[in-house]
């Protein structure tokens, strides 16, 4: 079932075309890897499908509803989750009372947090940070925490909205190799379990070629080569892109 459905999208910076006319689906139950050469367009489509910039042209729709024109918060009520980088201000609480408290605006209660000896959402915060292996963790202050499980722990965030589709751009940046396969292996299981589908970006050739269902190459704004992991290692344009031939 296609969720997602991306045609002639485009964005222009001044002169610079940084998205030109691109197409895309994306399906439930799906990863598909957005890559491509630093300034290719990753994540100003990234960000057009979120609504942080509005597009020049094309339509975007999820499920049919066009997303392009809907605010953000519009566009996050209809299921698009994104790893949000955890604030300065919230990494004083605990990784759980994070969670409960993406749990409780997701069901528009975010008032009731404050409210005394509040345990609301706690049961359902920790099978969150079991499903990002984080449960052990859950009443450690987030600013005590290596960069890798701030990652986990943005990441059950993002699912406290019960995403249909998430975007994660360069959600491994900054990591090690194996904090990178670990992190996107729980992705994969993710998508799996829940049905959700994930658009994401990444540096590391070898993950995207583990993880992803589907890659799309994009090159100076425009899409250079669309498929299944093997056949975008056998594209001539994309050995050119990166390889130089
Ligand atoms: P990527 O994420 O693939 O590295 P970007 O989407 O960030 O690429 O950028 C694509 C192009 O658009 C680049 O040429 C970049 O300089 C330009 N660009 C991106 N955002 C802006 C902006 N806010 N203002 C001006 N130019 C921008
Ligand atoms: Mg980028």
């Amino acid at each position: 079932m296609t969720l997602l459905t991306v045609r002639g999208l485009g964005k222009s910076f001044g002169g610079v075309k940084a998205v030109d006319g691109i197409d895309f689906d994306l399906k439930a139950g799906e990863l598909l890897a957005l890559i491509g050469p630093n300034g290719a367009g990753k994540s100003t489509t990234f960000n057009m499908v979120n609504g942080q910039l509005k597009a020049d042209r094309g339509s975007i729709k999820m499920n049919g509803t066009e997303l392009i024109g809907l605010a953000p918060r519009a566009i996050w009520r209809l299921g698009v989750g994104r790893c949000f980088q955890i604030a300065e201000t919230f990494s004083s609480l605990t990784v759980i009372e994070n969670v409960q408290m993406a749990l409780l605006s997701h069901d528009n209660q975010l008032f009731s947090f404050f409210k005394p000896a509040s345990s609301h959402a706690r049961d359902k915060a920790l099978e969150l940070l079991s499903q990002v292996g984080m449960q052990e963790q859950a009443d450690r202050p987030c600013s005590e925490l290596a960069y890798s499980d701030v990652k986990r722990v943005e990441l059950a965030i993002a699912l406290a909205n019960e995403p249909k589709l998430l975007l994660m751009d360069e959600p491994t940046a900054g990591m090690a190799p194996k904090e990178r396969n670990d992190m996107m292996a729980m992705t994969k299981r993710l998508v799996i379990e829940r049905g959700i589908a994930v658009l994401f970006t990444e540096h590391s050739m070898d993950v995207v070629f583990a993880y992803a269902d589907r890659i799309s190459v994009l090159a100076r704004g425009r899409l250079i080569a669309h498929g299944t992991p093997d056949s975008i290692r056998e594209d001539r344009n994309v050995q050119e892109v990166y390889f130089g031939g």
